[in-house]
Order: C-alpha cells, then structure tokens, then sequence
C-alpha cells in the first residue's frame, strides 16, 4: 500500500481526525482539521508540510468536532476557502450547537463559516486526480468520502477505519435509519475498487476487504443488540471527553456526566441503568480497555 507523493497523511490520535494535505502544485489543499484543543499543533504540523506553499483549501468529510474544529484557526491563518458537505451547511450557518453534537456531547468546535458546499456526485481535481465526492450517510447522515477511481484511494472519513466506523449516531439519538443508511454506506465501498484507503483515524491501509468483513460484522451485532452500540458509545464519548480533559477527580464523575446531556439520553433509550451502575460499568470498562486509569481517587486518561 502506497500514496502517491503528492498526497500526505498528517496521521493524528483519536481526539484529532488525521490531516490529508494534497498537494496540488502551485497550492495546497486540506482534508479535515482536527479538534479545536489541537489547533496549534495542527497548525504546526501544517506549516511544516505546506513548505512554503499556499493552502487554497480546506474540505471537511464531515462536521463534527474531531474534524472541523480546527477550520476558524485554518482559515485565519491561511486564508484559504472552506467547503463543506452541502447537508452539513444549514446546521454550520446557524452554528446550531444541538445539531454538531457540541454542548450535547460535551464537546467544543470554534465558529467558522464555510465559502462553498460539495454534494455526491461532485468531481474535483486534486493532486492531479480526479476525486468524485460520495455520499457516506450512517456515522453522520451528511458525510462525504472522496474516490480516486484511477488510483484507487478512498478517503473515508469515519465511515470506514481499519477496525470499525464512527459511532452510528442517528441510531444513539433515537432517530431511525441509521444502521441501514451505514450498511448502504459500506455496500457502496464494496462496489468500489480501492487499494488505499485513507481513513479519518488510524494510518492509511490496503485492505479493504477485511476492513469491510469487521465493519458488516459490527454492524449486524449492533442492529442484532442495540445495547451494545449504546455501551460501545458511551465508552467512546466518556474516552474522547478524558482525552480533552486529561483528568478528573473520580468524585467529579456523576456531576460531569449528568452536565453532558447524551449520556443519560442513551441510558434512558438503550440501558436503563441506574447511574451509580453506569458510572461503574464506564469507569471498569474502560480501565480494561486501557483507556482510562484510576490513581489516588483521580481518573487519567491513557
Ligand atoms: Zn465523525
């Protein structure tokens, strides 16, 4: 599995979605821009990999925080145009917090505005590639993927990583559809010839067939057992929340998470656990997981 030169992969962590910079001779253009806490190392990195080119353009997959919380720095440091999935654009215009899953998840993004929209089906040179958008609706009912068919390079977003996909949010937010529009999603990549994909976490890899087996085989288990797209989610907003924080006083927890309203919302819907159970379930779970550590009555991030 190789990229060709022109494109490059600022590989992040998981609070930050990577950074693809492709290069497109006389400027550059960017895909996604990871988390608003992360702005200045993505700010650094991009200026290191920019080497004195121009940044024309930033393009999101998707707009949640992990992947455009970064844009208002980008874009006031390097000028450049923003665009953005067009059924992301209402909700960004109106910063409608509730909508970006900010407040709702504990999470923060700084205010942008976008210059333009792409849709599926939309074509763009990049890197002297043709790129056609797709639609990637499940993670996020209003992403995109962009396909090089020549080259055959998929970026995926978080419609598909190397173990898995984003969380199926509208399914969590009990707004149905969700998992078949993500089995529509996959189905879609299957069709596709792909030797790289570049996802939006994790390093870019080559097979994307056994990235496919994992992401059907998850989807079935959820669709079979709601409740477990429901753990798995909490999980993952308690060890992104952790990652943002760093640490809390074990104390702290029940407040914190009665703050944050997603938390009891998923609980009400899937889990009906009392809270104290729940606290206990996340705070074991994820300590077995290595996500989380307790010292001294403090939880740390891992
Ligand atoms: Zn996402």
């Amino acid at each position: 599995m190789s990229l060709p030169p022109q494109i490059r992969v600022l590989e992040r962590g998981w609070l930050s979605s990577n950074n693809i910079l492709i290069d497109d001779g006389d400027a550059c253009v960017l895909i996604d821009s990871g988390y608003v806490a992360h702005a200045a190392q993505t700010l650094a990195l991009l200026q290191h990999a920019l080497a004195g080119k121009p940044l024309a353009r930033l393009i999101n997959t998707h707009c949640h925080s992990d992947h455009m919380g970064g844009n208002a720095a980008v874009q006031r440091a390097r000028g450049c145009r923003i665009s953005i999935p067009a059924g992301e654009a209402p909700a960004i215009a109106a910063w409608a917090e509730a909508d970006l899953l900010l407040g709702y998840t504990g999470q923060s993004a700084e205010r942008f505005s976008y210059d333009d929209t792409l849709a599926p089906g939309d074509r763009l040179r990049l890197g002297g590639l043709e790129w056609e958008a797709l639609a990637a609706p499940g993670h996020d009912m209003n992403a995109l993927m962009f396909y090089a068919r020549e080259a055959r390079i998929l970026i995926s977003g978080d419609a598909l990583w190397e173990n898995g996909f984003g969380l199926i949010f509208p399914e969590l937010l009990g707004q149905p559809g969700g998992y078949a529009a993500t089995r529509a999603t996959l189905e879609a990549i299957s069709r596709l010839e792909i030797a790289t994909v570049i996802p939006g976490h994790g390093a870019p890899f080559g097979d994307a067939r056994r990235a496919l087996a994992t992401a059907f085989a998850r989807l079935d288990a959820y669709e079979r057992d709601p409740a477990k797209l429901a753990r798995h989610g909490l999980k993952v907003m308690l060890s992104f929340s952790m990652m943002i924080q760093g640490k809390m006083p074990l104390a702290e927890l029940p407040r914190f998470l009665e703050a944050i309203p997603i938390y009891a919302a998923i609980n009400r819907r899937f889990l009906r656990l009392p809270e104290d159970e729940l606290r206990e379930y996340l705070v074991q779970d994820l300590q077995r997981a290595g996500a989380l550590r307790l010292e001294d009555g403090w939880l740390l991030a891992a």
